[in-house]
C-alpha cells in the first residue's frame, strides 16, 4: 500500500466550547461565528496540501467545519460514523463544576494518556480504548481508497488518542488546528515536519539519535538540562562532550542552567532510594517539565528525550514522567526510538568513532566501583 497523508483536525468552536460544556455525542451544536471563521482560516492553510477527499464525524460541529473547507477546496465530503466524538455518558451536557465527586475523579484520569487509563469511561459512555479502536478502523478503511491525501474533521478525544497511537502525548487539541499524519503498511505516524527540542543527558545516550535525526534532515535542537549531575566538574565534562556531538552534526546546542541546589532540595532524603526508584521519577519529571516550559516559551512544537535510551533505565518510568510533564505544561511529547531497530549498535559504534567520554554512573551518585550508566 502506498504512503497516505491524513490532515486530521478538530472542528471549529461552538457555543458549548465557549461555555466549557461537555458535548460528547448528545449535544449537537453548530459552529458559532468564531468557529466558522476558524474553518475558513483552516481552509486557507490546507489549500496547498493537495487534499483529494474530506471525511467527517457526523456531528454538526465537525460536519459544518468539513463542509466549509471542502467547498473552498472543491472536493467531496463524506460522513464516517466511526469518527464521531467519544460517548461521554453521564457527563454530557454538564460543565466541569457540575460533575459529581465520582465523575470528577473519573475526569482526572480520563484526561491522562498512559496505558493504564485506556479502560476508563464515564457511566454509560465509551472507554478510551473503544474510541481509539473505531477511529483507527476508520483510518484503515480510508487508506484502502484510491485517494492519497485526506482531510479528516473530528473531535478532541479522537485526535488525542490517534496521537497516542502514533507515539505522541498531546494533551491540548485546539479548535480547527490540523495535525499531519502519514500512514503506510498499516502504521499511522505523526508526520515529522516540526521543530523538535531533544533533551539529552549525555553524549553516549544521544549520539545515535542526533545522527539519525540529522540524517533525516529533521528540524531540531538539543537541550542540555541536567542539574542532577554532580560534581560540577563531571557536569561540565558531559556538557562539553554533548556539545561536541552537536557540532559534529551541525545541530544547535542549548545548555540550560545548572541548578543542582534545586535538584538536591527536590530529592532531599531520597539518596538511599535505588536507581529506578522514586528519586529517579522526580528527577526525570523535573528535567522534562523545565525543558517543556522552555520549549513552549521558545515556540518549539514538541519535546523528545533520550533519558530512557540506556538499558539501565526504565523506559516506562521515563514515559510516565514525560506524560505528566506534558499534561502539566501543555507541551506535546514525542516518543523517539533510541534502543531498538539497530540504535544500540549504532550508539556503540559512534562512541568508538567519536571517541566519546563515557561516564561510569548515571548522575547523582558518584561511582562506588560499579558502572551504572
Ligand atoms: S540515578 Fe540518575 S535518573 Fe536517578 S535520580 Fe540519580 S541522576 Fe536522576
Amino acid at each position: 500500500m502506498s504512503l497516505k497523508h491524513f490532515y486530521i483536525f478538530r472542528h471549529g468552536e461552538t457555543v458549548s466550547n465557549n461555555l466549557r460544556i461537555f458535548q460528547g455525542q448528545s449535544r449537537n451544536d453548530y459552529l458559532n461565528e468564531k468557529g466558522m471563521n476558524q474553518a475558513y482560516e483552516l481552509a486557507k492553510f490546507l489549500a496547498d496540501k493537495n487534499l483529494e477527499l474530506m471525511v467527517s464525524s457526523p456531528l454538526n460541529r465537525a460536519l459544518e467545519t468539513a463542509q466549509i473547507i471542502a467547498r473552498k477546496l472543491q472536493i467531496r465530503c463524506l460522513r464516517m460514523q466511526q469518527l464521531i466524538e467519544g460517548n461521554l455518558g453521564s457527563v454530557e451536557n454538564k460543565k466541569p463544576e457540575d460533575l459529581t465527586d465520582e465523575e470528577k475523579q473519573i475526569f482526572k484520569v480520563w484526561k491522562r494518556l498512559l496505558p493504564q487509563y485506556m479502560s476508563v469511561s464515564f457511566e454509560g459512555g465509551e472507554t478510551k480504548q473503544q474510541i481509539l479502536s473505531r477511529a483507527i478502523y476508520a483510518i484503515h478503511q480510508l487508506a484502502k481508497r484510491p485517494e492519497t491525501v485526506f482531510g479528516v474533521s473530528t473531535h478532541s478525544t479522537v485526535i488525542r488518542l490517534l496521537m497516542l497511537l502514533a507515539g505522541r502525548y498531546q494533551h491540548k487539541i485546539p479548535n480547527a488546528q490540523a495535525f499531519h499524519f502519514t500512514y503506510e503498511n498499516g502504521v499511522l505516524r505523526y508526520a515529522e515536519d516540526e521543530n523538535l527540542l531533544l533533551l539529552s543527558c549525555c553524549a553516549p545516550c544521544s549520539c545515535a539519535v542526533i545522527e539519525k535525526l540529522a540524517l533525516e534532515k529533521r528540524r531540531f535542537s538539543v537541550v542540555f538540562y541536567n542539574p542532577n549531575i554532580r560534581p560540577v566538574e563531571e557536569y561540565e565534562k558531559r556538557r562539553v562532550e554533548n556539545e561536541r556531538v552537536c557540532t559534529t552534526y551541525d545541530v544547535p546546542f542549548i545548555p540550560l542552567e545548572y541548578d543542582n541546589l534545586c535538584w538536591r532540595t527536590l530529592t532531599k532524603g531520597m539518596m538511599r532510594e535505588p536507581e529506578r526508584g522514586k528519586r529517579c521519577s522526580l528527577c526525570f519529571h523535573m528535567r522534562l517539565k523545565r525543558v517543556m516550559t522552555y520549549a513552549k516559551a521558545k515556540r518549539f512544537d514538541a519535546v523528545a528525550s533520550v533519558l530512557g535510551v540506556s538499558r539501565y533505565k526504565d523506559l516506562n518510568q521515563v514515559n510516565a514522567a514525560a506524560e505528566l510533564a506534558s499534561f502539566e505544561t501543555g507541551c506535546p511529547y514525542q516518543l523517539i526510538e533510541g534502543r531498538k531497530n539497530g540504535m544500540q549498535i549504532r550508539r556503540e559504534a559512534l562512541i568508538d568513532k567519536l571517541n566519546l567520554y563515557q561516564q561510569t554512573y548515571c548522575g547523582c551518585r558518584p561511582p562506588r566501583g560499579k558502572v551504572d550508566a
